[in-house]
């Protein structure tokens, strides 16, 4: 017996190093993996076909359609008998001709300038006039100026030492509403480029030009923008989980629409905003797909219209698929491609229990640099949730990435410094609930 027990032991000592041979093997090969996979990702949504995830070029459209295969492909399974949720958006759209030329240089899309997204269509050449602190400084000459027709005439302003001298209410007059009724503004800018989409489309062309791509002496623009505004444009959040053992369910969400283009040239991938986010829920899926039922559901929501405004989010939390009251926890992952000072937690205030378990697994297993707390914000697709009871946090990666709303944050600049270590603190917080 004695011997028969101690050869068993040995049997079974040598079956479990091999299993445990096996698991880390497995363990490590999952892990380079996961960064590899969420690159593949990122270089097929961020890519020119799919025209920075926008609308007029099927952009978000195609993007769903990937997203969709991803998770046919993983077996998840649906609420209704589609993953996806219809709904419409108001938006204008930048898809055809644009270009600026200024005394004959042209300029550089994305580079030198912007089209405001509310932008109405244009075409021709125009002559200058230019607002500037030495017009503001000379009283008389600036009250003429005003009086002038600018029926055929683009205006140019420089804020430098603007907005010092109380000029703040006119500028924005001009560049919001083109007060001075010209056919186009052009408002210099010292701060990097931004682009943001737009609900609506105006009367007038903006353009947002970089003081340092303004010629000297600029005298006559060449403007050619062609927008399209859709009153009722059809688009979907997708929606699809893991049946857990409870009809309890924890949530992950992220939106999968970004800016779309700007002209036929210019896209903006949003590798970062938020390719990042879709990589991270596809790869939380495709774990969850092959581990063991689970406890609770675990629900995968990608949300359309975000950057519009958190139309997607809102819409669903109006017309939820199965009751918001039996939503556990709510994660909603944002920008997430880089990492390399940690994460912030929107909401970790509020939700100070989860906050510290996260924290606390956290240091045991040093995923991350740091794990940062937030109050309460509506900058994401959490919000509307929160608003309505659901409790929930959003986290983003904090780091030297800055990359935003332009035409850099690509797939080969974004680090994903810590994107493993993010994707075992969710597993592990999950896993522990
Ligand atoms: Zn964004």
């Amino acid at each position: 017996m004695h011997f028969y027990n101690f050869d068993k032991n040995i049997k079974t000592m040598k079956s479990a190093f091999i299993i445990l041979t096996i698991f880390l093997l497995s363990f490590q090969q999952s892990i380079s993996q996961t960064k590899e996979e969420a690159r593949e990702i990122l270089n097929t949504i961020c890519s020119e076909a799919f025209h920075g995830r926008g609308y007029a070029m099927g952009g978000a459209q195609k993007t769903a359609q990937f997203i969709e295969n991803r998770l046919k492909k993983l077996g998840l399974k649906k609420f209704d008998k589609s993953y996806f949720q219809k709904f419409k958006i108001h938006v204008n759209t930048l898809s055809g001709n644009n270009s600026v030329s200024i005394n004959n240089k042209k300029l550089i899309p994305g580079v030198d300038y912007l089209f405001s997204a509310s932008s109405d269509s244009l075409t021709g050449t125009f002559d200058l006039a230019i607002i500037d602190s030495s017009l503001i400084s000379q009283p008389e000459k600036f009250k003429k100026f005003i009086h002038a027709d600018f029926s055929d005439k683009v205006i140019l302003i420089d804020t430098l030492g603007l907005l010092k001298r109380n000029f703040h209410d006119a500028y924005q007059m001009i560049t919001e509403i083109n007060t001075l009724k010209a056919k186009a503004v052009v408002a210099i800018t010292r701060k990097k480029l931004i682009y943001s989409p737009s609900k609506i489309r105006k009367d007038f062309p903006l353009i947002i030009l970089k003081q340092s791509s303004l010629p000297n002496k600029p005298k006559e623009i060449q403007i050619a923008v062609d927008s399209k505004y859709y009153s009722a444009f059809e688009t979907q959040n997708i929606i699809a989980y893991i049946k857990g053992k409870t009809d309890t369910s924890i949530v992950f969400s992220a939106h999968y629409d970004h800016l779309g283009t700007m002209g036929r040239d210019v896209f903006f991938p949003g590798a970062n905003d938020n390719g990042s986010g879709v990589a991270s829920l596809l790869t939380l899926a495709k774990y969850f797909s092959k581990q063991k039922k689970p406890k609770y559901n675990i629900v995968f929501m990608f949300f359309s219209g975000e950057e519009l405004g958190l139309q997607g989010s809102y819409y669903y939390s109006e017309h939820p698929v199965f009751p918001l009251k039996k939503i556990k926890f709510f994660i909603n992952l944002d920008m997430v491609g880089s990492g390399d000072n940690g994460i912030k937690i929107v909401n970790g205030t509020v939700f100070k229990t989860e906050f510290d378990k996260l924290v606390t697994i956290n240091n045991r297993n040093n995923y991350l640099p740091s794990i940062k707390i937030r109050g309460k914000a509506a900058n994401s697709d959490h919000y509307f949730f929160f608003e309505k009871g659901v409790p929930t946090i959003f986290i983003y990666t904090l780091g030297k990435y800055k990359e935003y709303h332009n035409i850099f944050d690509t797939p080969e600049r974004l680090p994903l410094s810590k994107f493993e270590g993010l994707m075992h603190l969710l597993i592990d917080f999950i896993n522990d609930l």
